[in-house]
């Protein structure tokens, strides 16, 4: 029998209230997140995994509301728990990287400082020899030299704050890792080092990684399961390598087309026709009907539901069922 997620999400809702109308920028996803994996979440600027990212750990803020659904972590529900629990989950079990560090590190505090006031507000019992044990210890693990624990943030490169955000969740043994776009503000080599990085930690740890990129190399250069979003919608999710091999979504074809390979003779990038629609007003029916090139009647009237498609792959396309060769 597969082992019981660390993470189930259903059926989650998260809207955002604007003057022009609430918009709703996660609709009726669900998925699993297994443990010990690292799954991607893909899909172009504005497709909600973001705001997906941040519901989970239920850190949206107003405007943004979470209107349905069950957040399913290691047995517990995080929707029933109170913000005072919700608290200890943050950090505790559920760590997040974000794009940029420099927005969750307190720019007076030295780097010794971010991790042992973690350990102690969490775990209030620690002494303070203990606490910087532990933080010099699992700095050298990241990389971070012992004499740069007395830096501040702003002394840090963009790598070295992204391996501090790291070993603040690994602090505390967090189960799970929400990376939102970590590699975007570095360069390619330091992201190689951050790849390589995250890799080690998550057998040595133990660790649950979900990975929100827009970054198609990164996942396939690290994930083993990918889930690709499309206005609001998770369209398509499976192992990494069939998808990327035989992808079925006709968005998830078009986003894989995007990106420039250099094996192939016709060296003219491919562009998906046409741009995401304005969340305000969705075209009705399956949301990429308007730029597919395969459409068929029966996508502008019925939006598809996720259905399994192959052994360990899910799909939302109407091409994949009954209903839509009828
Ligand atoms: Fe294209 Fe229809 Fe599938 Fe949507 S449901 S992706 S419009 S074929």
């Amino acid at each position: 029998m597969p082992a019981k997620p660390l993470f189930s999400i259903r059926d989650l809702d998260v809207e955002y209230h604007t003057r022009g109308g609430d918009v709703r920028a996660v609709e009726s996803v669900s998925f699993d997140i297994r443990r010990g994996e690292i799954l991607g979440l893909v899909g172009e600027s504005a497709c909600g995994k973001s705001t997906m990212g941040k519901a989970l750990m239920r850190l949206h803020r107003k405007p943004a509301r979470i209107t349905n659904g069950q957040l399913l972590f290691d047995g517990r529900d995080l929707m029933t728990l109170t913000e005072d629990e919700m608290r200890f989950v943050r950090g505790g079990e559920i760590g997040m990287v974000f794009q940029d560090p420099m927005t969750s590190l307190n720019p007076v505090q030295k780097i010794i400082e971010h991790l042992t006031e973690t350990i102690h507000a969490h775990e209030p019992n620690t002494t303070n020899e203990e606490a910087h044990r532990r933080a010099g210890e699992l700095a050298e693990k990241l990389g971070i030299r012992s004499e740069r624990l007395n830096e501040y943030p702003h002394q840090m490169s963009g790598g070295m704050r992204q391996r501090v955000m790291i070993s603040l969740a690994l602090a505390l043994r967090a189960k799970l890792v929400i990376a939102d776009e970590p590699t975007t503000s570095l360069d390619v080599i330091v992201e190689a080092n951050f790849l390589d990085l995250l890799r080690e930690l998550r057998h040595e740890f133990d660790l649950t990684i979900l990975l929100i990129t827009h970054n198609i190399g990164v996942v396939a250069e690290i994930c083993d399961r990918v889930a690709v979003m499309y206005a609001a919608h998770l369209v398509e999710i499976g192992d990494v390598r069939k998808i990327f091999t035989n992808p079925k979504h006709p968005y998830t074809r078009g986003l894989l087309r995007s990106v420039p390979n250099i094996d192939l003779d016709d060296k003219d990038l491919y562009k998906m026709e046409g741009a995401p629609p304005s969340l305000l007003d969705p075209p009705s029916g399956c949301r990429f009907h308007p730029r597919c090139p395969d459409r068929m009647k029966i996508c502008s009237r019925k939006n598809p539901v996720l259905q399994k498609v192959g052994s360990d792959s899910q799909v939302a396309c109407w091409l994949y069922s009954k209903e839509g060769k009828a």
